[in-house]
């Protein structure tokens, strides 16, 4: 096992250091770890060193894990990966935030189902315009918007974008900017944008919260070792 402890504290440097640069206070950015597929061992370890934010991919992993460390106070689960419908009545009962919210269906599911607090959603804008992701894109956002505002149990905190891997982190810059834009522009203020590939120049660009995975638990394990989506 990966030493969580060490890797921790070093993507924290990272925010520092990039929130420094870009003239950013540090409390401006929430770290999400990523924690799909690792055990939840891992994830005790990571909040035994004051980690409270985790992301999953697999609604019914999440729901699993939450399960199992349901004595763990103060955990927020996040849910980051494509939904489908079926398995939305998880995510509604137990996150605490869903970052990957691609289409009015599955949000009126979410808002109906909705146990607690208003479910704090992340759009999640295609700015790469490729097919095998998922996503609106910016010309649907504001119908898509005018639609999900009336559901009742949900809130749309932000967006939420996955830029197609490029050469270097670099290439995900005009991606984050584009995101920026389109938030500034529906008054939007949160960001869910980088991953350990990118979430420096994610941050530079204006990120309220990372999701980094490998960059804290180390490689993950095989999803065949686990249970798929
Ligand atoms: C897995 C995943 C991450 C984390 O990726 P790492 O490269 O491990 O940091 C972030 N966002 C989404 C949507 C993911 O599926």
């Amino acid at each position: 096992m990966s030493d969580v402890s060490a890797n921790l504290e070093s993507v924290e440097q990272k925010i520092a250091v990039a929130c420094h640069r870009a003239n950013r206070a540090r409390d401006s950015v929430e770290l999400l770890a990523v924690s799909k597929l690792q055990p939840a061992a891992t994830i005790h370890a990571a909040y035994r060193l004051g980690q409270r934010d985790f992301g999953e991919n697999y609604a019914q992993e999440l729901r699993d894990k939450a399960t199992q460390l349901a004595d763990l106070t103060g955990i927020r689960w996040h849910a980051i990966g494509p939904l489908q419908l079926n398995k939305a009545k998880y995510i509604a009962k137990i996150a605490y935030a869903f970052h990957a919210l691609d289409r009015v269906e599955l949000a009126e599911e979410l808002s109906k189902r909705r146990v607690g607090p208003r479910l704090r959603c992340y759009l999640e804008l295609n700015l790469g315009g490729e097919s095998s992701k998922s996503g609106i894109t910016k010309s649907e956002l504001d119908a898509v918007l005018l639609r999900i505002s009336k559901l009742p149990n949900l809130e749309v905190v932000g967006l939420m974008c996955l830029p197609p891997l490029g050469k270097d982190p670099e290439s995900s810059r005009p991606f984050f900017r584009s995101l920026r834009e389109a938030a500034k522009e529906y008054g939007l203020s949160e960001l869910s944008m980088g991953t350990t590939y990118d979430f420096e120049v994610a941050i530079e660009e204006g990120a309220t919260i990372v999701r980094v995975g490998s960059a804290i638990f180390g490689e993950r394990p095989s999803q065949a070792t686990s249970q798929g989506a």
